[in-house]
C-alpha cells in the first residue's frame, strides 16, 4: 500500500519559495544558520517537554546537531535529536507560514508598493526565511523525522522540490528527531566542503550552546600511481562549534579569564578589555547583555560607518551587528553581545531597527555602559579625594584594580564620548559628569566639571574654558591673562570635537559654561569696582584711537575695543558672543567649508 500523499503549499509559501530561490543569491550561506537554528529550537523544545516527561529522552539524553555531506550523492544533511515532527506537524509546519514575522514580510512584498526584484532580494536577504532558505542551495529537500514519544513506525518523510507541492509518507525511523537532507543545486557544490561548512558555522552558530558535530576527515593518498589523493571520512565525529554561549551562563561560573578570552574572540583585539558588564535584564523586554570597554582605541575609531562592536543574538542565534540600532554612535567603541529572548528570529533589519524592543535594548545598554564608566571614574585615583570618608576606608582588591582605568579610558576614547553631548540629550548630564579636561591648574586631562566647580572662586559665576589646537597654545593665549592674574582656573580644550560638543552644554549643574574667547568676558562679581572704573576711563580715553583702528581694520574686524582682560599682551582677538569661535572657524576652513 502506498502511503504517499501529495499536498500543495499554502499560496504564500509558494510565493515565498519563488522569491527565495530567485533572489537570495548573494547571501546563500544563511540557509545553514536557519537550519541549525531550527535544530537548536527543536532541542530546546524537547528539553522543555521532557521536564514533565523524562521518558522523551529515550536512550539519547545528549542533545546535538550533526552536519554531514555526501559528495557523490551531492547531499548535505543536518540532523538533530530534538523534538521531531509527527506527520501532521510536518504538513502544517513545513507547508504553511504560521509565523507572524514572515507573514508581515509577505504582505509587505505584495502590498501597494511592490518592491522590485532587486529590492526583494535585499529584503529577503535580511530576513531569516527559516526552513525555506534551504531551497536557495537545494533543488529538492527531503525531511525525515520522528517525534519524540512516537513509535519508530510513525516516522515521516516530507519531500519537495519547492515548486508548489510537497509529498508526505509514513516511514520507519528509529532515531528521534529530524534530518533535513538538501539535494544541492549544481551551483551550490561549494557546500560539499568541510572547511567551508565549518567556516559558516563559526560565523553564525558558534554560540549555539548545543554541540554541532561533523565527521572527521583525513587525507588519503590514491592507491593508483599518479592519481591525486583525497579527503576521506574517518567515522569519528568532532564538535566544530564552541558550543558555549558564555553569556548564558551564570556570572559566578565564569572566570575573568573566560570573560577576557571571549572578548578577544569577538573583538579581534589581542589585549584584555578595560572593563566588562554582564547582566540579565528583566522587565518589558528580556535580554542578556555582555558589554566590554576595550583598553585601546582601534585605528578606525573615527570611522562612524565601520562594523559595529555589539552583536545582537536572538536565543543564541546571531542576527545582526547593526551599529546605530544597538549602540549610539558616541559609544561605538563598546564591544559585546546582546541576546534577546523576545525578538522574533525572522525579522528584517528594517523592522528590527523600528522595533520598540530594540529601542528599549539600546537605551538599556547605553545606560549600562554609562554606569560602567561611572564606576571606573569613581575608582580612578584622581577622584579618591572626593569620595566619602567611610567609603574610602574599605578599598577592596576589586576596587584597587579599577584605579587609573578611567584615565586610561579617557585618553583613548574621551573625544568620542564627548560626541554624546550633542547626540544623546537624555543622558547629557551623565555624560557631562564623565568629561575630563586639562586646565590652568592641571597638566593632565583629569579635571572633571565637578572638580572645577568645587574649586571655583568665591563670587565666580561661570565655568571658563578656552579652545585651541594644542595645550601649549591654549596655555599661552593672551585671553587667559586676566584669569591667571586673578587665579581663576580655566579649562583647556584641544580636542577637535570640543567646540561642537561644548556648544550643547550650556551649563553644568546650574553653572553656565563660558568660552573666554567669546565677547567681552564678564567676570561678574570677580571684577572689583576700581577695575570697572579704570576700564570705562580707558575706553573713553582711547576712543579716538579705537575709531582709527576700527577704520583701518574695517574688512578684518567687526569691532575694536579696550579691554581689561589683558595683563601683558597689547592686543588679542575675540569673537562675538554668538559668533563662531576662532577655533571652530579654523576647523571649518580646514574641512573646506
Ligand atoms: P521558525 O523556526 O521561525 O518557526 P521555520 O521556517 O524555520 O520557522 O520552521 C518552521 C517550523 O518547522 C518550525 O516552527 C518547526 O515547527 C518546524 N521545524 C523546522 N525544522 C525543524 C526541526 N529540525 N525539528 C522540528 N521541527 C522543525
Ligand atoms: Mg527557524
Amino acid at each position: 500500500m502506498s502511503n504517499k500523499h501529495q499536498h500543495s503549499f499554502q499560496a504564500e509559501v509558494a510565493q515565498l519559495l519563488h522569491l527565495v530561490t530567485h533572489s537570495l543569491y548573494s547571501n546563500k550561506e544563511i540557509f545553514l544558520r536557519e537550519l541549525i537554528s531550527n535544530a537548536s529550537d527543536a532541542c530546546d523544545k524537547l528539553r522543555f517537554e521532557a521536564l514533565n516527561d523524562p521518558a522523551l529522552y529515550e536512550d539519547q539524553p545528549n542533545l546535538e546537531v550533526r552536519v554531514s555531506f555526501d559528495k557523490a550523492a551531492r547531499t548535505l544533511t543536518i540532523t538533530d535529536n530534538g523534538i521531531g515532527m509527527s506527520q501532521q506537524e510536518a504538513i502544517e509546519h513545513l507547508g504553511t507560514i504560521a509565523k507572524s514575522g514572515t507573514k508581515d514580510f509577505m504582505s509587505r512584498l505584495s502590498g501597494d508598493q511592490k518592491a522590485s526584484a532587486t529590492e526583494q532580494g535585499q529584503l529577503i536577504g535580511q530576513f531569516g526565511v527559516g526552513f525555506y532558505s534551504g531551497f536557495i542551495v537545494a533543488d529538492r529537500i527531503t525531511v525525515e523525522s520522528r517525534r519524540a514519544g512516537l513509535p519508530a513506525s510513525e516516522g515521516v518523510r516530507w519531500a519537495s522540490s519547492g515548486a508548489g507541492e510537497f509529498e508526505v509518507e509514513q516511514i520507519q525511523r528509529e532515531q528521534r528527531g529530524t534530518s533535513v537532507i538538501l539535494h544541492l543545486r549544481e551551483d551550490a557544490e561549494e557546500f560539499l566542503n568541510a572547511w567551508k561548512i565549518k567556516q559558516i558555522i563559526g560565523k553564525y552558530s558558534d554560540h549555539i550552546s548545543l554541540p554541532i558535530l561533523m565527521e572527521k576527515e583525513e587525507w588519503k593518498e590514491s592507491e593508483k600511481e599518479g592519481e591525486p589523493g583525497e579527503m576521506v571520512k574517518t567515522g569519528e565525529w568532532e564538535t566544530v562549534n564552541k558550543a558555549s554561549a558564555l553569556w548564558t551562563r551564570p556570572k559566578k561560573d565564569i572566570t575573568d579569564e573566560q570573560y577576557q578570552d571571549f572578548y578577544k574572540t569577538i573583538s579581534h583585539d589581542h589585549e584584555n578589555p578595560l572593563a566588562w558588564s554582564h547582566n540579565r535584564v528583566e522587565g518589558n523586554t528580556e535580554y542578556t547583555q555582555l558589554l566590554y570597554i576595550p583598553a585601546k582605541a582601534p585605528f578606525d575609531l573615527w570611522n562612524r560607518d565601520k562594523a559595529a562592536g555589539v552583536k545582537l543574538y536572538v536565543k543564541r542565534v546571531f542576527i545582526m551587528d547593526d551599529a546605530e540600532a544597538l549602540m549610539p554612535g558616541y559609544l561605538r567603541f563598546v564591544k559585546g553581545v546582546i541576546d534577546s529572548s523576545d525578538l522574533p528570529l525572522n525579522v528584517s533589519r528594517e523592522l528590527l531597527q523600528e522595533s520598540r524592543d530594540v529601542r528599549l535594548i539600546r537605551d538599556g545598554s547605553t545606560k549600562r555602559v554609562l554606569s560602567m564608566l561611572e564606576d571606573l571614574a569613581r575608582h580612578d585615583k584622581h577622584e579618591a579625594g572626593t569620595q566619602d570618608a567611610d567609603v574610602q576606608d574599605v578599598v577592596s582588591e576589586e576596587d584597587k584594580a579599577k584605579e587609573g582605568k578611567y584615565s586610561q579610558f579617557w585618553a583613548e576614547f574621551g573625544a568620542v564620548l564627548k560626541e554624546g553631548l550633542g547626540e544623546d540629550f537624555s543622558n547629557r548630564e551623565r555624560i557631562a559628569k564623565l568629561l575630563r579636561f586639562a586646565s590652568t591648574s592641571s597638566d593632565t586631562a583629569s579635571v572633571s566639571l565637578q572638580d572645577y566647580k568645587a574649586r571655583m572662586k568665591e563670587g565666580q559665576e561661570a565655568i571658563y574654558y578656552i579652545t585651541a589646537d594644542t595645550l601649549a597654545a591654549a596655555r599661552n593665549s593672551p585671553q587667559l591673562e586676566i584669569f591667571k592674574k586673578k587665579g581663576i582656573e580655566v579649562l583647556l580644550m584641544t580636542d577637535r570635537v570640543d567646540e561642537w560638543a561644548l556648544g550643547y552644554l550650556n551649563d553644568f549643574d546650574g553653572t553656565p559654561l563660558q568660552s573666554v574667547a567669546k565677547g567681552a568676558v564678564d567676570l561678574g562679581k570677580l571684577q572689583d569696582e576700581a577695575e570697572k572704573k579704570a576700564a570705562e576711563d580707558a575706553a573713553e580715553a582711547f576712543k579716538p584711537l579705537l575709531a582709527k583702528l576700527k577704520e583701518a581694520l574695517k574688512d578684518k574686524a567687526e569691532d575694536v575695543r579696550a579691554t581689561t582682560r589683558l595683563v601683558d599682551s597689547p592686543a588679542c582677538l575675540v569673537v562675538q558672543d554668538h559668533g563662531m569661535s576662532t577655533q571652530l572657524a579654523r576647523l571649518l576652513k580646514q574641512a573646506g567649508q
